[in-house]
């Protein structure tokens, strides 16, 4: 492990000792096909059972589930190292284990008993679905319903660019489906709750999936629910609070992504140091140029910026301090800042920083998402603003 990527105040041995675990696991399994797997716009699932083995599906799943109850610095370490090379797995595992750990947090005894330690392991993927297609930064306003009947539910609705949907591990979505109101809609918005939906079950379609700029080799496609009958005990967490209570919950999800930009600018420096180094021109090396040197040293701040964010961020969470800030803080900058890293080692690639093949390109198509997934940049504002005591 290089000494920078060290954090003393916050990275403990165990820290240390799995960081050096995933970028070995990188180095050996990630990267051989990494450019392969972006191309073809595929999943590779002998790699996802690789992952799977690796332990990083279940994380933060308390290990009397088969995960590893280990932290968050952890859970972003992963996300991390994988996005150095490969958003798309990074965003894969990501999904998968924020999915677990809100399974965890909703779910009963015994459904945490029969479905969790599938979760943990990856060996079933079990995906999120809230985005729908009339809007996802509005995520309150749902149009997907699901009506009592008898000890069922009956689920009516659709769901836009839900991630880990259609690979051959994916069995559940946690589903997010509003109650009609008694009287109708008047009085504000329904209620909404949480269900864990088979994806067999009948009246279930996964379309196809999208064709995407980024994240290509992760999979995700738009779900439709055509009366859709559940059982009363697939219901997750409090009648009607489903929602309330997963946005609650999930504030610290942020963080991982802030990880993945980090990750992302990080793999921006190596490569860019790795082209630049190897190169001439003008009869002297391409790093020998100002101008160039300081374009790399600009890449390597802000990529420092995005990890002391993201660990600063999750130590405090790790240490029970309050995180709703710097979440989304830290969501806000790196994922803005990964953007800015990605144009510019693109731009210092010259012609090779457009080839589709290249690390470089990758990473800034991969980077887009960065602002828009898990909360826009809007909407981080939005948070950040109302924590300043702004009317927004
Ligand atoms: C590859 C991919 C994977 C995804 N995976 C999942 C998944 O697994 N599960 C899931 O539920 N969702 C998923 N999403 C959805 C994602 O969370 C949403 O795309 C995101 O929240 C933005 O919602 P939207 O696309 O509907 O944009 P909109 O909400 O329509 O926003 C459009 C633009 O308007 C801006 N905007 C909206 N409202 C305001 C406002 N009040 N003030 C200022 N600006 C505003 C936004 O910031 C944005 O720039 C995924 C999306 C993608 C592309």
């Amino acid at each position: 492990m290089a000494e920078e990527l060290d954090l003393p105040w916050c990275f403990e041995e165990e820290h240390l000792a799995w960081q050096k675990t995933v970028a070995e696991f990188c180095t050996r399994v990630v990267a051989p096909g990494v450019v392969r797997r972006d191309l073809a716009g595929q999943l590779d699932p002998d790699l996802i059972r690789e992952v799977g083995n690796l332990g990083a599906f279940g994380l933060r799943v308390p290990e009397v589930y088969g995960g590893s109850g280990a932290d968050l610095r952890s859970m972003c370490i992963a996300a991390e190292e994988f996005s150095v090379l490969d958003s798309s797995l990074a965003v894969t595992v990501h999904v998968q284990a924020i999915s677990a750990v809100l399974f965890h947090h909703l779910a009963d005894e015994d459904l945490r008993a029969e479905f969790l330690p599938g979760m943990a392991t990856g060996e079933t993927f079990c995906a999120f679905g809230l985005t729908e297609p009339t809007g996802g930064s509005d995520a309150g306003n749902i149009g997907t319903r699901a009506v009592r009947n008898g000890s069922d539910w009956i689920i009516n609705g659709a769901k836009q660019f839900i991630t880990n949907s259609g690979t051959p591990f994916s069995k559940y979505v946690i589903l997010f489906a509003a109650h009609e109101r008694e009287g109708g809609s008047a009085g504000g918005r329904a209620p909404i709750s949480a269900f864990l939906v088979p994806l067999d079950a009948p009246g279930v379609s996964v379309g196809p999936k999208y064709p995407k700029m980024g994240w290509r080799s992760s999979d995700t496609h738009p779900l439709y629910f055509d009366d859709v009958r559940i059982p009363a005990n697939h219901l997750l967490g409090q009648e009607g609070r489903g929602y309330r209570e997963a946005l609650a919950f999930l504030t610290w999800a942020r963080i991982p992504i802030a990880a993945m930009a980090a990750g992302l600018a990080r793999g921006c420096l190596e490569a860019t140091l790795e082209f630049a180094t190897s190169r001439d021109s003008f009869n002297r090396p391409l790093t020998s140029h100002q101008a160039v040197a300081f374009g790399i040293a600009d890449l390597s701040a802000m990529t420092d910026t995005c990890r002391l964010l993201t660990y600063d961020a999750a130590w405090k969470f790790d240490t029970g301090r309050p995180i709703e800030r710097e979440a989304a803080v830290s969501k806000l900058m790196a994922s803005e800042l990964a953007n800015q890293v990605a144009y510019k080692a693109s731009h210092l690639h010259g012609g090779y920083g457009f080839m589709d093949d290249s690390h470089v390109a990758r990473h800034y198509r991969d980077a887009r998402i960065l602002t828009i997934g898990e909360g826009t940049s809007e909407v981080q504002r939005m948070l950040i603003a109302r924590g300043l005591g702004l009317p927004v």
